[in-house]
């Protein structure tokens, strides 16, 4: 599948990487990396919002909400391009909650929120899991009470990434105890700042942050819910389909950072990139890059033809992240005990990113969906086989 662009669309493709490189500072790549390409600190604000001011960040959105009118393969391209460059890819608004007003939210939540979003004014965390619903969404319990013009919450959410750095609460709750639990969630959207709201931090195992959200009666006025109320399932798992596209540049240009360093590294007198086995490991990496080429552009190319790919955003989604530990488990293995070296310290090598990401690689088969969930829907979905 290769990248199929129109002649403007390649042209803001070209200024969108020359933009990236010549505003692409040492002060935003460390915030981003330490963030973990969310976005939300202030030099990814700053960055962000020069970058979204060109339609960059939504390019396929209609030009009214802050769009270009382009293709999705346009969005992807940038998205790709932006991981490559190691500035903020994560967007829980631009990439999810947007695209899910622009399809199920009335004018009003539409005029409120697009133009900002795509402006890069305003960001998104995403609370969908709670300490006992996170494979099965259906079971979450955190309750908002209609009151008519408002709706009450309370409860508490788990693993809510941006929550800490966001301005909005892109939030599942449950609206109806009676009948099927999926026909009884709906999705609200929630200044992160209303009293009754605490956030606590929850350290994962490569040091990045993400949270644990309580509501105490926080009150959300009803014209902050999205499309009918207890039918938020439907949208979540929409949503969940865009989360599952992952771009893939961001490893390319590890990938391509690692090789380029094992050129200096010689041993028995040669370039360790003349070692038959390490060059058989390389082989093999590559390929794998290849094949994430072409499974994340495919899912543009569905997109733009009308389809929404499902379980073909599972497949991508987890060929990525099994790829990814491959990566940092061949880098360890070539690099050797000094690959095992942190950040900062004396002799790291490509200033730690190998240890970090072995650590850092677990946590992406486990968010958007764990890679048992991604086979269950390839399974059953794609594959047609019976549930287990
Ligand atoms: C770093 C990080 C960031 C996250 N960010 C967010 C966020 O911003 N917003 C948000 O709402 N959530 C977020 N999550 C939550 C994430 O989506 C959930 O952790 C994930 O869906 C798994 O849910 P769980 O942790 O409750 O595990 P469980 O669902 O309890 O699963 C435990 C294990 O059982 C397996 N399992 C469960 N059901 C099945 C099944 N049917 N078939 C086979 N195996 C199964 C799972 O694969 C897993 O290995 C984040 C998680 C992490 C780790």
């Amino acid at each position: 599948m290769e990248i199929e662009l129109n002649s403007r669309e390649s042209a803001i493709l070209e200024e969108v990487r020359r933009f990236l490189k010549s505003e692409v500072t040492p002060e935003l790549l460390a915030e981003s990396h330490h963030l973990e390409y969310i976005y939300g600190g202030e030099e990814g604000r700053k960055f962000v919002r020069k970058f979204a001011a060109n339609g960059w960040l939504t390019p396929c959105w209609p030009e009214e909400y802050g769009g270009l009118n382009s293709s999705e393969m346009l969005m992807y391209a940038i998205r790709n391009e932006m991981a490559y460059a190691r500035v903020p890819i994560h967007f829980a608004g631009a990439h999810m909650a947007g695209p899910s007003i622009l399809r199920y939210g009335n004018d009003d939540l539409k005029k409120n929120y697009l133009l900002r979003l795509a402006s890069g004014e305003i960001e998104f965390a995403l609370g969908y899991s709670e300490p006992a619903a996170g494979s099965d969404l259906m079971g979450l319990e955190m309750r908002a009470a209609d009151k008519g013009d408002h709706l009450i919450v309370n409860g508490q959410k788990t693993f809510n990434t941006h929550a800490h750095v966001a301005d909005y609460h892109w939030l599942a709750v449950r609206t109806n105890l009676e009948g099927p639990k999926h026909k009884g969630i709906s999705i609200l959207i929630v200044d992160l700042k209303s009293p009754g709201i605490t956030i606590r931090p929850m350290i994962t195992m490569a040091g990045t942050r993400t949270n644990e959200v309580f509501y105490d009666d926080v009150v959300v006025p009803r014209a902050n819910l999205v499309g009918e109320i207890n039918s938020g399932f439907k949208y979540i798992m929409a949503a969940l389909d865009f989360e599952r596209m992952f771009p893939f540049g961001h490893y390319k240009k590890f990938y391509e950072d690692l090789v380029a360093y094992l050129k200096t590294v010689t041993r028995n007198g040669m370039p360790l990139t003349k070692d038959p086995l390490v060059r058989q490991k390389l082989a093999q990496l590559e390929i794998e890059l290849e094949i994430i080429h072409h499974l994340y552009f495919q899912l543009a190319h569905m997109l733009d033809n009308g389809k929404i790919p499902n379980y073909q955003a599972s497949m991508e989604k987890n060929f990525l992240t099994d790829f990814e530990q491959r990566l940092a488990n061949t880098a360890l293995e070539i690099l050797g005990a000094r690959g095992q070296l942190r950040e900062g310290a004396n002799g790291a090598i490509l200033d730690g990113l190998p240890e970090w990401l072995y650590r850092w690689t677990v946590i992406e088969t486990i968010y958007g969906g764990t890679a048992e969930i991604q086979r269950n829907i390839m399974a059953q979905r794609g594959l047609g086989l019976p549930r287990a």
